[in-house]
């Protein structure tokens, strides 16, 4: 393939490219040489200039463009990205208002953001292809097997001709057949299909755990039921599902069943979990029952990790994907069926650009490939609540009722995180060897220091928010950006010598758990403690292991992690988040309470529940002690309606930030003003908000409320596009949040 061929062309394409430092998101249009074959989905080495980039693209056409229009250097030597994980990756650019380039590397192979090279044989090949080559499948034939008929006999001569070993893709290619008919001839014994190096050793993860597949248990009624009413929803095309279950009541085993029977079917499929530190657990799980052609997909994989997951994938070698959100993106092949664990859990949204949500993500990539999410949560978002068809498993599997909740009013206390009746409990519970877990929801020794004598409160001199009293070791620290002081003895405003700590943080509580159960083992699992790859695996081993321990964490503590011996669950500060101003602050509560709940007693012995409230009698607080699921989620869809907020309507927040007070404040109100000239069809302006202070920059919110998203969404950015300059001239920057958890 020479550089921009002579003669004929083969038409124009539009390419996006890559690794380009300007981030031009728009596609360029390049002419197709004759002899090079291009899709849509194919990786493109593109002269810019005199360099050559990776470029995806986008499009292609038959004419040739007119006028000087440059050709593409060459095609890469890599697989090209699925032409609808390319649409997928456009959707989210267009649905959440980022940047095309951003989400495409959603769906890239591994090394396409790097350099090109181009090799003595004149093929152009990345740089850097994610360390180590990958591993491909490879089919080989059987010495002595029975003879195959029909299209097999095609196959199997296929493969003789090739010398016996062939890679599986290009089998399928030669042989005019399918992965599936493959797969189908390897479980006859007419061939061999194994993952090799491209030396032709076996890949690394082929000589790992290959242990015989463990077997179902016989699905109880419900989950029988539930099983059944899935398969009913792929016959009948539904197009998404909620598998409503308490804790314990095995959400799993159905969506174990959901996944073979797909596979029977020939279709993949994807499975979602909330945490990166929920994976290994469930892929354990999964690989056991449906063996080893379960792949892993998550953001903190090794470069080499992603790459093998990556060729399992692409080449169907692996049809099943576990991971965290990103995972939605993930290569698996004709997808039939797509898991969202723990669906209620915020994590599934982005909380930087491109800020997608998984959960939606999802919907659309099923609506393309025409498969079923199955949405499953033992405390549903009254979004999936609404829409969704329902299918309940009512009680836990084991027959054990889940344990009863005890609310402790606070203000009958003395002072201190820990109530009379939760130290009893804990005292008991360790006294049997026992484990506990605590949930507060603030990291940290104390929340603040404040000065007695004149109110003064130490803060952050680059947000507006006060640092937090760190213990271990002593100093004060700002949550938002890291800032760091020494914990001042005397009051820089007053003189006075009387510095008081307010509230307490998980190393405040920490300290008083050691005082009430000085013998117990204490894990403490929060954003401090788990800051380092794996870390939060190593701390929850640490806790799992025999013998009496306490698990106290923030949030973290009340996912989904199946935890042995837990008698004791606890919210230390059970109304905390209700008095954040968000619409969402009630259904973070009472999710909140009820999935800590669900961390005790998961063997059906007995367990107590304790949530320490200053205000007991809320509703959220008092529905979740109930789990009143049903009565809490029609109550919070009635306020939602009233007030017209999600699902009743999409939000979009604006956050406009600059590096000066005036110019931030002008720009969100011009912006706003603008929006609201603009006088389109249901889209309401809310806001701009108060200014406030984060990292040293100005930043004022937005927030545009639309019947759809993409009705807030187009205006914005041909706005944003005509005022686009003047906001630069500004260094004024404007975030889009589409969907804002
Ligand atoms: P969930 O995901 O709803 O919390 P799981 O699927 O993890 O529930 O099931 C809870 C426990 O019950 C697990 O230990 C699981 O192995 C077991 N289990 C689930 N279904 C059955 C069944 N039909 N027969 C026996 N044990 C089961
Ligand atoms: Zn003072
Ligand atoms: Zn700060």
């Amino acid at each position: 393939m020479g550089e921009a061929g002579a003669g004929a062309d083969a038409g124009a394409c539009q390419v996006l490219l890559l690794s380009d430092a300007r981030a031009l998101e728009r596609p360029l249009d390049y002419r197709v040489p004759a002899g090079l074959a291009v899709r849509r989905g194919s990786l493109v080495a593109c002269p810019l200039g005199p360099r050559r980039l990776v470029g995806v693209v986008l499009g292609t056409e038959p004419a040739t463009y007119e006028g000087r229009v440059v050709a593409l250097a060459g095609v890469v030597d890599c697989p090209p990205v699925p032409a609808e994980l390319v649409d997928l990756a456009l959707w989210t650019a267009r649905y959440y208002a980022a940047p095309v380039s951003a989400c495409l590397r959603l769906v890239l192979p591994p090394g396409a953001e790097g350099a090109l090279r181009r090799d003595r044989d004149g093929a152009w090949r990345l740089a850097r292809p994610a360390r180590g080559p990958a591993p491909r499948l490879v089919a080989r034939s059987v010495p002595g097997a029975a003879a195959a008929t029909g299209r097999r006999a095609d196959v199997a001569a296929a493969l003789t001709a090739a010398g016996g070993a062939l890679a599986a893709a290009e089998l399928v290619r030669r042989a005019s057949t399918t992965m599936g008919t493959l797969r189908r001839m390897a479980d006859a014994g007419h061939l061999t299909l194994g993952l090799e190096a491209p030396d032709g050793s076996p890949a690394p993860h082929a000589l790992a755990g290959a242990h015989a597949p463990v077997e179902a248990p016989t699905l109880t009624a419900d989950q029988a039921a539930a099983a059944h009413r899935i398969r009913a929803a792929i016959d009948g095309g539904d197009q998404a599902l909620l598998l409503h279950g308490v804790t314990g009541s095995g959400k799993t085993e159905v969506y174990l069943d959901a996944i073979a029977d797909a596979r029977a079917r020939g279709k993949g499929t994807i499975v979602l979990a909330p945490e990166i530190s929920l994976t290994p657990q469930l892929l354990a799980r999964l690989r056991a029952r449906l063996g080893e052609r379960v792949a892993l997909w998550h953001s903190a994989m090794s470069p080499a990790e992603r790459a093998e997951s990556y060729a399992r994938l692409r080449s169907g070698e692996a049809d099943v994907v576990v991971g965290a959100r990103s995972a939605v993106f993930a290569p698996v092949a004709d997808v039939g069926l797509v898991i969202a664990d723990e669906e209620h859990d915020g994590s599934y949204k982005q909380d930087s650009s491109p800020r997608y949500d998984a959960r939606q993500v999802a919907y659309r990539r099923a609506q393309q490939a025409g498969a079923l999410v199955v949405y499953g949560s033992a405390t549903p978002r009254p979004e999936t609540w609404r829409a969704l068809p329902r299918v309940s498993l009512p009680a836990r599997v084991d027959g054990s009722s889940p344990p009863r909740v005890r609310v402790v009013d606070m203000r009958t206390q003395p002072p201190g995180p820990v109530s009379r009746p939760l130290a009893r409990a804990l005292r008991d519970a360790m006294g049997r060897g026992e484990k506990a877990v605590l949930l507060l929801n603030r990291r940290g020794f104390s929340l603040s220091a404040v000065c007695r004598g004149c109110g003064w409160v130490a803060e952050c001199p680059d947000c507006d928010v006060a640092l937090v009293h760190h213990r271990d070791p002593p100093r004060l620290v700002c949550h938002h950006c890291g800032f760091e002081a020494g914990v001042p003895t005397v009051c820089p405003a007053c003189g006075a010598a009387e510095i008081l700590r307010a509230g307490v943080g998980t190393e405040g509580l920490d300290e008083a758990i050691a005082r009430i159960v000085p013998d117990a083992r204490r894990v403490r699992l929060d954003a401090s403690s788990t800051a380092s790859r794996g870390a939060v695996t190593a701390l929850l081993e640490d806790f799992s292991r025999p013998g009496a321990a306490v698990l106290l964490g923030t949030q973290m503590v009340a996912k989904g992690h199946d935890l042995p011996d837990v008698t004791v669950a606890a919210i230390v500060d059970a109304d905390a988040a209700l008095a954040r101003a968000d619409f969402r602050a009630e259904e973070r509560t009472f999710d909140l309470i009820v999935q800590t709940a669900g961390r005790a007693g998961r063997r059906g012995e007995p367990a107590t529940v304790i949530v320490q409230a200053l205000e007991p009698e809320a509703r959220a607080v008092r529905l979740a002690a109930d789990a009143a699921v049903a009565e809490f989620l029609d109550g919070e869809l009635r306020r939602r309606e009233e007030h017209r907020m999600p699902p009743f309507s999409h939000l979009v927040r604006l956050v406009v930030e600059g590096p000066d007070r005036t110019s931030t404040f002008d720009a969100a109100a011009g912006l706003a003003a603008d929006l609201v000239a603009l006088g389109a069809e249901g889209l309401d302006v809310l806001g701009p908000a108060p200014m406030h202070r984060l990292r040293g920059r100005w930043r004022r919110a937005v927030t545009l409320r639309a019947p759809r998203a993409a009705t807030a969404v187009r205006p914005l950015g041909a706005l944003l596009a005509a005022r686009g300059k003047a906001l630069a001239d500004a260094g004024v920057r404007v975030g889009v949040d589409v969907d804002p958890q």
